[in-house]
């Protein structure tokens, strides 16, 4: 298998470091833009590449419903299906069958659930989650694991344990072997039901750790101090993965914490929704304030969208409802996340992380224009 991790540079517990693929390679600390459709919404692999994205993220949930997984298959794979001949990380579909989809039963051997789209009957287990995956080819696969929200009981956090290790074993030993797997650390907030998961799971061996189970229901804080306790735990060696997280202040405490790998909806999903992320903290464009401002949306920012047209445009383009405005917006705020990654991997080169994540966060996090 094509795949290998190493460390460049450590600053702190924060590091900048290499992944390697069949398909090319990931510097880290990185963000990966979530497709969930095989798309990632309003933007083509060619705009991707342009904003700087180096992997994809794919939801093996959304695909093995629609289209199917077998249909991308048997169409050459999912690269080719979506025209992305970059890394490609796919979830297991777990994540998914417990937020979206109605959940029937959960038992030893898998979970079965009614679709959110036509409440059609689906069943998904460890094996079935790898296999599926591989059907898709993505570079990365994660393993099936027990979800359960925040709060829950803490006895449905210990079966969430117990259970998602032993479908993490199943799914290590179902996985093609040219696929990387990472292992998915559950356990809530609990730091030692965390830390004895993550034993387990090395104990079976994985090319990544990730964490799971977080943005569904604590709170930044919450977040941050499990994040900061439990990844320094994490094999030196792999890459570890926090999973659905989050804003740019929870990416600079992530990565300072010593987490390689992000992936979340809120650049593209807040982009389609008029928020916007700027060097000067973020800016609602549908506000009139913007009405007659003929100034870039960020003067710090050298995007397409930023050399190119004025707030008073992008916010006409929001107001009227033109598609434009979510392609433009999705653009700006992808280079966003992306420039504020290869500002991070080049703080950890040059040892002077603490000083970069103080002075992200002293910035205002709403501009006044
Ligand atoms: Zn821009």
């Amino acid at each position: 298998m094509a795949f290998s991790f190493s460390v460049l540079a450590e600053d702190g517990a924060a590091r900048a470091g290499k992944m390697v693929t069949a398909r090319g390679e990931i510097e880290t600390p990185c963000f990966m833009p979530v497709g969930s459709a095989g798309s990632v919404k309003a933007m083509t692999p060619e705009e991707l590449r342009t904003v700087g994205a180096q992997v994809v993220l794919a939801n093996t949930y959304h695909l093995m419903l629609r289209p199917g997984a077998e249909t991308i298959e048997k169409l050459g794979g999912l690269h080719r299906f979506m025209g992305w001949n970059g890394p490609i990380l796919t979830d297991s579909g777990g994540f998914q069958v417990y937020s979206l989809a109605r959940l029937c039963r959960l038992e030893e051997e898998g979970v079965e659930f009614r679709s959110h789209l036509d409440g059609s009957l689906h069943r998904l287990s460890p094996e079935r989650a790898m296999e599926l995956q591989g059907r898709l080819g993505s570079d990365m696969a994660m393993v099936l694991d027990d979800c359960p929200p925040l709060p829950s009981p803490p006895s449905r956090f210990l079966e969430a344990v117990t259970r998602s290790v032993a479908w993490a074993r199943r799914s290590r030993a179902a996985a093609r072997p040219e696929q990387a797997v990472f292992g998915i650390v559950q356990g809530g907030l609990d730091r030692s039901l965390r830390k004895r998961c993550l034993e387990e799971l090395m104990q079976i061996g994985f090319d990544g750790y990730a964490l799971g189970g977080l943005s569904v229901g604590e709170s930044p804080g919450e977040r941050d101090e499990l994040t900061a306790a439990l990844a320094p735990a994490m094999p030196a060696d792999r890459p570890r993965y926090l999973m659905g997280v989050g804003t740019p202040e929870d990416l600079v405490n992530s990565a300072a914490a010593g987490v390689d790998l992000f992936d979340c909806v809120i650049p593209t999903r807040n982009a389609r929704n008029g928020q916007l992320f700027t060097s000067r903290g973020k800016v609602a464009i549908k506000h009139a304030r913007y009405a007659e401002d003929g100034g870039p949306l960020d003067p710090a920012c050298d995007c397409y969208v930023c050399r190119t047209y004025s707030r008073a445009y992008l916010r006409h383009l929001y107001t009227a409802g033109e598609i434009l405005a979510s392609r433009l917006n999705t653009w700006h705020n992808l280079h966003y996340y992306q420039g504020l990654m290869r500002g991070m991997r080049e703080a950890v080169r040059a040892g002077r992380m603490q000083s970069f994540r103080r002075e992200f966060l002293s910035r205002p996090k709403e501009t006044d224009g």
